[in-house]
């Protein structure tokens, strides 16, 4: 089965959050599977770009107002386990960011490009596999554009990473959209603005979200498409994320100051934790709490400030805050910093590797998100044995269960200060019952949250298309 997943991420080529992480690795386990599944990504200027080879497979021109010239590259030396196709298109695509305020052309262009070049494929998709709404005007596309008959057939689908973001752009662009039979004109609208999202859960032949709760709660709140999910609700599915339990490994990941295992996992992570510690001056002799993410209200990081301040008070904490985002919540975070000297550090930048570290130095993540279609954060940090709190919403009330309701984590009903607050104070209770808290970390490293069982589910989603 030949399957193109098209994304505007993909890690390690273009990571921003989850979807890179995602689309870097459910094609991976596919192809472990016996399908042929590979991805197509944009060309961006970044580190990944400028230290690989890639060769030429393709080169065409498409009008966006103006007539852009475009190539489809991919890697020479490939070891990531699937091919990556590259859509490079100076001027628009080529950029040292991955999203913008000028997105709508950039990703259409993208996205045209995309399907010029598959179209004229010998051996064509046998599934699109779309995600998020930088990719959402594809399934239209293949079923509406004149220029795209041979794709009318395919199956796409299509998968909401996040229905807070969905592109919405104004209707004077409509013909930058390449020509199609005018009268299925309402497929691409939505309350009178043209919307990716909206219109590939229309037109796309299934629609997925990243966990099962997610999709329930989209019927309620999915940022005004909730009528639209609802009358569609009989092509949807919700399928939990998995992790690349290759890459996040405690075991061999070569971002770790030490390595460790379930039998290890003590002092494995009290060496972790004690670099960190050191590093960024913070006591390793105290319960170390993490916080890894963007700084955005979706993530709650608008509470943290205050549930820090809170927790800090007591100086029975060590606190380590790694993100970047929202600026004014940047200059919070930081200058927390100068109160609590020695119990707390802020990092505001990206950083792969330190994410790395934090996972296996702390003993809580926390994750008071508003919104998490399916988190990725907690399923790392179960990994790494560190007790995920979290908000009880979305894809963490799938994968983390209470300690005190025969589960291994840190739930609490809502994202509010006092919330996270009291989930703080529940933990170093939890932390101070030593033997208790020791046996947990084997409980959560046990947990299988790999793409094995998830990444069958979307076969026999294709499967239910093709056969
Ligand atoms: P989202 O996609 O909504 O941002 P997810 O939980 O699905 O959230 O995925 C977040 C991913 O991004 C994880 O791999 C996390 O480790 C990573 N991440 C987020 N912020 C940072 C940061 N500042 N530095 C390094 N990694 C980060």
């Amino acid at each position: 089965m030949t399957i193109y997943h098209i994304s505007a991420e993909c890690y390690p080529v273009a990571k921003v959050g989850g979807l890179g992480d995602v689309v870097g690795a459910l094609p991976k386990y596919q192809n472990e599977m016996g399908a042929a599944s590979s991805v197509i990504m944009p060309f961006y200027n970044n580190k990944f770009t400028n230290s690989n080879k890639f060769k030429k497979v393709f080169g065409g021109r498409f009008n966006l107002g103006v007539p852009f010239d475009f190539d489809i590259l991919t890697l020479i030396d490939n070891a990531l386990g699937y091919d990556v196709y590259l859509v490079d298109i100076p001027g628009l695509l080529y950029t040292d960011y991955v999203y913008s305020s000028n997105d709508t052309e950039r990703f259409l262009g993208f996205q045209i490009a995309a399907l010029d070049w598959l179209v004229q494929l010998d051996h064509k998709p046998e599934v699109v596999h779309c995600h998020d709404h930088h990719t959402g005007l594809i399934p239209f596309m293949m079923s509406q554009c004149y220029a795209y008959a041979q794709l009318k057939n395919t199956p796409s689908v299509f998968t909401i990473h996040n229905a807070q973001y969905q592109g919405w752009f104004g209707h004077d662009k409509i013909h930058l959209i390449p020509p199609f039979d005018f009268s299925k004109v309402g497929l691409l609208d939505w309350q009178n603005l043209i919307n990716p999202m909206a219109c590939a859960i229309k037109c796309a032949w299934k629609v997925t979200t990243v966990s099962p709760n997610y999709m329930e709660e989209l019927n309620y709140g999915a940022n005004g498409l909730e009528d639209l999910l609802r009358y569609e609700s009989g092509k949807c599915v919700g399928i939990l994320n998995g992790i690349d339990a290759e890459l996040w490994n405690p075991a061999t990941d070569d971002s770790l100051i030490k390595n460790y295992s379930i039998k290890t996992v003590a002092t494995g992570k009290k060496a972790n934790k004690a670099w960190l510690c050191k590093e960024f001056n913070l006591n390793p002799k105290l319960p170390l709490f993490a916080f890894i993410g963007r700084l955005v209200g979706e993530k709650g990081a608008d509470l943290l400030p205050d549930i820090f301040h809170n927790a800090l008070v007591h100086k029975n904490v060590s606190i380590f805050m790694l993100g970047s985002g929202d600026v004014a919540m940047e200059y919070q975070l930081e200058k927390l910093k100068y109160q609590f000297e020695g119990y707390y550090h802020a990092y505001i930048g990206y950083n792969e590797r330190l994410a790395h570290i934090v996972y296996a130095a702390a003993d809580f993540l926390l994750m008071p998100s508003r919104v998490e279609p399916c988190g990725l954060n907690q399923m790392y940090a179960l990994r790494y044995g560190t007790v995920p709190i979290v908000n009880k919403i979305g894809g963490l009330k799938d994968t983390v269960q209470d300690f005190e309701n025969n589960g291994f984590g840190i739930l609490h009903d809502g994202a509010t200060v006092h919330e996270g607050s009291f989930a703080i104070h529940r933990a170093i209770n939890f932390y101070n019952d030593t033997e208790q808290f020791k046996a947990n970390r084997n409980v959560m490293m046990k947990i299988d949250h790999s793409w094995n069982s998830s990444a069958q589910a979307y076969i026999n989603l294709y499967n239910s298309l093709i056969l």
